[in-house]
C-alpha cells in the first residue's frame, strides 16, 4: 500500500473520537472492543458496488450514507443496538475530496446512531464500499427471521416503493422526484423501531430485495406461509397517484426500501402501534402468517396475484 493511502486513513482517523468501548480503535492491526456481560455481539456485513449498488452518478455523500444505512438497517431488523463498524474501502484513485465527502455522509448517519469507526482497509480498485457493522442485544432477545407463528399479523413500518420509483426513473433516463430520490440515497434505518420490537415481533426482517422475496425468507426460516393484502401496502402520497398497475410491483417487488418486515401476535397490535409511535414511525398491517409455505399476494378482491419477478437479485 503506498503512501496516498496512508495519508487517506490519516484523514479519516483525525475524524474519528475516542469511546470508553473502543479499547483500541484505528491505528493498530486490528480494534479492541469492550462487548458488556451478558450481551451478544450482532455483526453484519454489506458491500456496495457503484453501477450495480447506487448509480454511478451518485454523490460520495450519498454513497457514505448508504453505505451504512444498509448495515445499519440489518442491525435493526435483528433488534440490536449498534455499536462498532469497520470501513474496507477499494477506490479507483486516492482522492481527499471524495473521501472527505464520502466521510460526510457516513459519519451524518454515524453520529446520531452512535456508532463508532473501529477500523477499516483502504485499497486500490474498482469503487467498492464494504462495512461491516457490529451491534448489541441482550442476550436471547435478537429478533429473527425464524420465529413467526401461523395466526400471526404481517406489519411493515413506513411506505414501501419510493426508492423502486426513483431508481426506475433514473434508469429510464428521467428526473425523479426530490423525495423519492432521498428514499433511494439516503434510507433512514428503522433502528428505533426494531429496538422497540424485541419482545413483541415474533420475527423480523429488513426489506432491501423487495416485500414479497424478503417475507419469503421468513416464510422459509419459519416453516410458514404468508398472504399479502396488496391495497394495504402503505404509499407515499407521490405512490398513492399510481394506479394499482403500476403501484404494486412497485411496493411488493422494488428493492431498497429498508424499511423493517415483522410479524406479531394480533393481541399485540395496540402495543404494537404504541411501539413504533414512540420510534417515530408507521406500521401497518399488510398481511397474515398461514400454515404452509411462500407468499400470496392478494389483490382488493382475494384473487392471487403475480408479479413480473419478485425481487432484485445479482448474477441473473
Ligand atoms: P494492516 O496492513 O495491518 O491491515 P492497514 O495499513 O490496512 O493495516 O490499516 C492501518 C489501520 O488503519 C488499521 O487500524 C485499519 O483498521 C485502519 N484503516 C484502514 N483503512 C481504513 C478505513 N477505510 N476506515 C477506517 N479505518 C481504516
Ligand atoms: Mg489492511
Amino acid at each position: 500500500m503506498g503512501t496516498a493511502e496512508f495519508d487517506l486513513i490519516s484523514r479519516i482517523r483525525a475524524r474519528i473520537g475516542a469511546r470508553g468501548d473502543v479499547v483500541l480503535g484505528i491505528g493498530d492491526d486490528a480494534a479492541l472492543l469492550a462487548v458488556p456481560t451478558g450481551m451478544q455481539l450482532v455483526v453484519t456485513a454489506d458491500t456496495l458496488n457503484a453501477g450495480v449498488h447506487f448509480p454511478h452518478a451518485t454523490t460520495a455523500a450519498d454513497i457514505g450514507w448508504k453505505s451504512l444505512a444498509v448495515n445499519l438497517s440489518d442491525l435493526a431488523a435483528m433488534g440490536a443496538v449498534p455499536t462498532w463498524c469497520t470501513l474496507s474501502l477499494s477506490l479507483p484513485q486516492a482522492e481527499e475530496t471524495w473521501v472527505d465527502q464520502f466521510l460526510d455522509g457516513f459519519l451524518q448517519l454515524a453520529e446520531p446512531h452512535g456508532i463508532a469507526l473501529v477500523g477499516g482497509d483502504t485499497t486500490r480498485g474498482p469503487l467498492s464500499i464494504s462495512v461491516t457493522a457490529m451491534g448489541l442485544v441482550e442476550a436471547g432477545t435478537a429478533l429473527r427471521r425464524d420465529g413467526a407463528r401461523i395466526g400471526d399479523d404481517i406489519w411493515v413500518t413506513g411506505t414501501l416503493g419510493d426508492a423502486a420509483m426513483a431508481l426506475h426513473g433514473v434508469l429510464e433516463g428521467a428526473e425523479a422526484s426530490a423525495s423519492s430520490r432521498l428514499r433511494l440515497d439516503r434510507p433512514s434505518p428503522r433502528v428505533a423501531a426494531g429496538r422497540r420490537l424485541s419482545g413483541l415481533a415474533n420475527a423480523c426482517i429488513d426489506l432491501s430485495d423487495g416485500l414479497l422475496a424478503d417475507l419469503a425468507h421468513v416464510c422459509e426460516r419459519s416453516g410458514m406461509g404468508a398472504e399479502v393484502d396488496l391495497p394495504a401496502l402503505p404509499a407515499s402520497a407521490e405512490l398513492q397517484q399510481l394506479d394499482a398497475a403500476a403501484r404494486w410491483p412497485l411496493q411488493a417487488c422494488g428493492g431498497d426500501d429498508y424499511e423493517l418486515c415483522f410479524s406479531a401476535p394480533p393481541t399485540h397490535r395496540e402495543l404494537i402501534l404504541q411501539a413504533m409511535d414512540f420510534a417515530g414511525v408507521d406500521a401497518t398491517r399488510i398481511g397474515r402468517i398461514v400454515p404452509g409455505q411462500g407468499v400470496r399476494a392478494l389483490d382488493g378482491g382475494g384473487a392471487e396475484w403475480h408479479p413480473a419477478r419478485s425481487g432484485y437479485q445479482h448474477f441473473r
